[in-house]
């Protein structure tokens, strides 16, 4: 039997030092794509330079610039033949976007352009303020996309597999609550959670895919559809034990959105559309332009989300027992950002 062989098509991921971006470059390289980071010049924080030194040790090529330096992101483009373009740049940074579109517009040679999405289908959700803003401009950048007819993919995977807190932008870099759940309403709205590896890989296998070609791929695995009583309950039984809970209201939510602090006001109107309005669930994927990602790869399997809090567990104490349930709890430990994501 013959190995299998490496994919082709170069691959340029925008974003990469970032939470989502930094995924996405793993998956690529570990699909043996030639995968180039273009880096923002002056990133200069230890993490981000470590992040950088990571990826370029596991294969990365790694290019200095920004994306809305559209001279430099033509000759890029131009120079290392990127057949793939993969923008990974956070919310505040959308709208650079818009020049990275006219760029790929202007080479012409670029067959697949996925934006920075990675979050529910702008077409339907519908986010309060200060939310609705970045969905806008999300939806700005595709409208220019289809202006120009440029081949794109758009990635809809749902909420990150972590304990979904309603004021943290990167939940799956906290634990999951140690001394009381915050149950969003009445905490049985369901929401898809999805780890990050498996974004990483499932984005990387549409993105010369001739199925997913100009089209919304929607990341729906049935393992990991939970609601926030199931949630809470997954997790005290990894603890061994129960935990309080208090109820967040829709009005709780509503009033944090509008204290319009960002980024918290936006994660927590998003948490309105998911948790209370049933953004990921309240629709079927059967338009025309869309499709389900486990119905193109069936024989890939998701990381299960009783997997990932194993291992936020196995963070909490190190003695897990046979059954996932957490052996020893040190009460002293509260809930406390790591720098590990679950992958
Ligand atoms: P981050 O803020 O973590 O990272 C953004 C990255 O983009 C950084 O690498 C940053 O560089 C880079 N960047 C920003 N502007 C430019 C520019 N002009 N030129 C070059 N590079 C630039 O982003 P997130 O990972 O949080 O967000 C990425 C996407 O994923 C967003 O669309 C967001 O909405 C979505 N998301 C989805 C989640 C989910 O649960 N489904 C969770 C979180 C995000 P630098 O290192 O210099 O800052």
């Amino acid at each position: 039997m013959t190995a299998p062989t490496p994919a082709s098509g170069r691959v340029l991921v925008v974003g990469a030092t970032g939470f989502i971006g930094r995924f996405i470059t793993e998956a690529s390289i570990e699909a043996g794509r030639q995968t180039y980071v273009l880096v923002r010049p002056g990133s200069s924080s230890p993490s981000k330079a470590n992040t950088v030194e990571t990826l370029q040790k596991k294969g990365a090529i790694v290019l200095r610039g920004l994306i809305n330096d559209r001279s430099l992101v033509e000759s890029i483009l131009r120079e290392h033949e990127i057949e793939i373009v993969i923008s990974a740049v956070g919310g505040g940074d959308i709208l650079d976007q818009l020049t990275l579109v006219e760029a790929i517009k202007a080479v012409g040679t670029v067959k697949r352009f996925l934006p920075s999405e990675f979050g529910h289908d702008l077409d339907r959700a519908d986010p309060v303020e200060p939310g609705l803003t970045m969905y806008k401009e999300k939806r700005e950048v595709r409208q220019l996309i289809e202006e120009h007819r440029l081949p794109y993919t758009y990635i809809c995977c749902n909420s990150i597999a972590s304990w979904p807190y309603y004021d943290n932008r990167h939940p799956s870099e906290v634990l999951p609550p140690l001394d009381q759940f915050q149950i969003y309403g009445d905490g049985t709205v369901k929401a898809y959670f999805v780890a990050g590896t498996d974004i990483g890989k499932f984005t990387m296998k549409t993105v010369d895919d001739d199925r997913t070609l100009n089209k919304s791929v929607h990341f729906r695995p049935p393992s990991n559809m939970y609601n926030m009583n199931e949630l809470a309950a997954l997790w005290e039984k990894k603890l061994g034990r129960t935990l309080p809970r208090v109820t967040v209201t829709e009005d709780d939510l509503l009033a944090v959105a509008a204290e319009n602090c960002i980024p918290q006001s936006i994660v927590a109107s998003f948490t309105h559309d998911i948790f209370i309005k049933g953004c990921q669930v309240n629709f079927s994927v059967d338009g025309p332009n869309e499709v389900e990602v486990g119905s193109l790869y069936p024989e890939e399997t998701f990381r299960t989300l009783d997997e990932c809090f194993n291992e936020f567990a196995a963070r909490v104490s190190k003695k897990v027992n046979p059954k996932g349930e957490v052996a020893a709890q040190n009460p002293m430990m509260e809930v406390i950002a790591i720098a590990a994501t679950c992958s």
